[in-house]
């Protein structure tokens, strides 16, 4: 979508790069930019800098080198650990915020460096870390993050796109990660908002296509193209008309098309929805359960009760699809190991009660992501303990099952709790970010103050390597995005926060 916005635009020429292929470089380019989805993406920022001949660090950069931008989830969630390689970063969505963003810079393209970032600060959504600052007490603890004068706004909001159509695919290739499919978003962000989940807090409010103006035509469009169908959403079968979409995919026009939709809610899985995406070529349905445990459930405010997913996959199964996946989790706040038990008690009986589906469990430790209610929550160890667990009971009763690795959850959480202070840690990782021992030296040299520091004002040693990944916080306690204004309020959170621990 970024890059077709960009494309549509006469005074723009813009290519895209790809990390794995070895592209030639475009070192004159005026404008450097990156989304980033996930937080183990970021650190590969540096280095793609300097191979394409670009200062590493933004105060390093001159009037002749590119503006280099960012946005995505990431980094409109929390961008202080990367923030001193960007001079620019965008928060929210892009439909309105990027044509605004390069407006502001075609004003004044050829002003010297400075001004154009102080012009690019008055955009709304538009974050340059340079002319905030981080302030900390006499115990290196952050206590806030000011604008550097009083001409740059003291807050950042995140921009929200309100039209009623969404994205679809601008480029299919056999070549891309899902080939030749052409994907098209139903739904933004999710009603449910279940208290760790970004893809929901960051994005609010729940935001629906339309069905007529937005979702056939770009379905009918992407069908030029390609027999694939890709229904996009953190949770697609929540839009109010999803039922008619999957009507009008029943005709016999798309008989030679083949639907695929990403995770959908289990209460609304219906034999219905089952007979069509299996007769359009879905093998299987994906939900999210979280945890077996109905106590656990109820914590992370997930409305989902056993016999919910016991019909899901009565459904599944009489509609004609294979198999099933379920995501889940361990490590959520409170969680107790009868808790994960109960995960593992779950899919034995839904195995036993549909016999003939496959079933597939997911699962990832809880990791703390900014902007949601367990932001202040740590990652807790005995996570990893707990896969061990669910392997153990899982596997050898015939239960895939596909854990994700702890040790990379808790460097997820060192990226999405630290603030600057970590970039002279991701600097000097290097190629050792592949591993988890590079991490753990580089923090550790951070910590003995032995790291180049990034270059500007010296800041203190970061805090304790437990105090960001494991550590509850406290609710006063001065966030590394405290200035950013996501969709709710600090006090918001923090309500939702207590609601679901007591
Ligand atoms: S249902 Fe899924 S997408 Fe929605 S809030 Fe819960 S975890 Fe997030």
């Amino acid at each position: 979508m970024v890059w077709a916005s960009l494309a549509r635009r006469p005074d723009v020429d813009v290519r895209r790069l790809f990390t794995d292929q070895k592209d030639p470089l475009h070192r004159s380019c005026d404008l450097f930019g990156l989304s980033l989805s996930w937080e183990l993406d970021g650190p590969v920022l540096p280095e793609l800098l300097s191979n394409h001949g670009i200062p590493v660090w933004a105060s390093e950069r001159d009037d002749m080198d590119p503006i280099v931008f960012g946005g995505g989830p990431v980094l409109t969630a929390n961008p202080e650990p990367l923030a001193p390689f960007f001079d620019a970063v965008l928060l929210g969505d892009g439909e309105l915020l990027l044509p605004a963003f390069i407006d502001a810079l075609q004003s004044c393209r050829s002003a010297p460096r400075q001004e154009r970032l102080l012009t690019l600060a008055q955009v709304p959504g538009v974050y340059v870390p340079s002319l905030y600052s981080p302030r900390y007490d006499a115990d290196g603890t952050l206590i806030g993050v000011d604008a550097i004068n009083t001409s740059i706004p003291a807050s950042i909001e995140k921009q929200t796109w309100r039209g009623n159509t969404l994205s679809h695919s601008t480029v299919i290739t056999p070549e891309a990660a899902w080939p030749d499919i052409h994907m098209v978003e139903v739904v933004r962000s999710c009603p449910e908002l279940c208290r760790f989940c970004l893809a929901s807090y960051l994005t609010l409010p729940f935001r629906t296509a339309s069905l007529e103006d937005g979702l056939i035509p770009a379905v009918e469009k992407g069908l030029a193209a390609t027999r694939r169908i890709g229904l996009l959403g953190a949770s697609v079968t929540q839009h109010p008309q999803f039922n008619e979409l999957l009507q009008w995919l029943d005709q016999d026009d798309f008989d030679d098309t083949r639907v695929s939709v990403s995770s959908v809610r289990a209460a609304t899985v219906n034999p219905e929805l089952s007979r069509i995406l299996a007769k359009r070529g879905s093998r299987s349905l994906t939900i999210a359960i979280e945890s077996g445990s109905e106590r656990m459930r109820s914590v992370v405010n997930k409305k989902l009760s056993t016999e919910e997913i016991l019909s899901a996959a009565h459904h599944a199964k009489q509609g004609g699809l294979r198999g099933l996946k379920l995501y889940g989790m361990v490590g959520l706040p409170s969680e107790t190991d009868a808790d994960v038990e109960d995960t593992a008690t779950l899919l034995l009986h839904l195995k036993k009660k549909t016999p003939g589906l496959r079933f597939t469990l997911g699962t990832s430790t809880f990791v703390p992501k900014a902007q949601t209610p367990f932001q202040w929550q740590g990652v807790r160890p005995e996570a990893e303990k707990r896969l061990k667990l669910l392997a153990k009971r899982l596997k050898p009763n015939g239960i895939e099952f596909r854990p994700e690795s702890y040790g990379w959850s808790v460097i997820q959480a060192l990226l999405s709790r630290s603030d600057r202070r970590l970039a002279p840690v991701i600097a000097a990782v290097g190629e050792a970010r592949e591993s988890m021992g590079g991490w753990k030296k580089s923090y550790r040299a951070a910590l003995n103050g032995e790291l180049p520091a990034a270059p500007g004002e010296p800041l203190p040693r970061p805090p304790a390597w437990d105090e960001v990944i494991r550590e509850i916080w406290q609710p006063n306690r001065v966030l590394p995005w405290t200035h950013l204004k996501g969709p709710l309020s600090q006090d918001r959170l923090q309500e939702h926060h207590d609601q679901a621990l007591q």
